[in-house]
């Protein structure tokens, strides 16, 4: 099984396996967890540790253009964190914080697959949303929590800290 990172629109899709979607987003919420300053931006991180398929299930937790709750007026900031996210993740070798060894050609390649996906988009391709399709909305003031042990977002859909941290739960 595996699960697609695509922008199914403009024809861009990429199947990765669950495990390397694992090891993608684990690397993504590093990265992204750490450049986060926004509100929407604190969002969306904790939008991609939802796609935990510890919680949701395996190979249900691919991300297309479309899922994402882009506001127009912000596309272009927005844009440029979704991207940067990756791009600093390749810089930093952020897998490096992982708990595990991971191969690097291997996540630094799905990484550039990942910015690949969005960096031809344009604002004309937002399809207009209320929200992002939560599974558990995150509360105003869980906006800002964060794993101690590895500093990511939390999503809410453990009943602990530890299952609502990606890297603590994977474990
Ligand atoms: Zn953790």
């Amino acid at each position: 099984m595996a699960n697609i990172i695509s922008h199914a629109t403009k024809n861009i899709s990429h199947s990765i396996s669950n495990s390397w979607t694992s090891v993608l987003y684990s690397t993504l919420l590093i990265s992204g967890s750490r450049l986060a300053k926004t509100n929407w931006e604190k969002h969306f991180m904790i939008w991609l540790a939802e796609h935990d398929q510890n919680h949701v299930g395996l190979g249900i937790v691919g991300i297309d253009f479309d899922n994402i709750y882009w506001s127009a007026s912000e596309f272009e900031k927005q844009k440029e964190f979704v991207i940067g996210i990756a791009q600093n993740a390749i810089n930093k070798k952020s897998w490096i914080n992982l708990d595990y060894k991971t191969d690097e050609k291997t996540i630094a390649g799905l990484l550039n697959l990942w910015i690949d996906v969005f960096s031809d988009a344009q604002v004309n391709d937002i399809v207009p949303m209320d929200n992002f399709n939560w599974y558990h909305k995150p509360k105003p003031s869980e906006i800002d929590m964060k794993c101690p042990i590895h500093h990511i977002f939390l999503n809410q859909l453990g009943k602990t800290e530890k299952d609502c941290c990606y890297l603590c739960h994977d474990n």
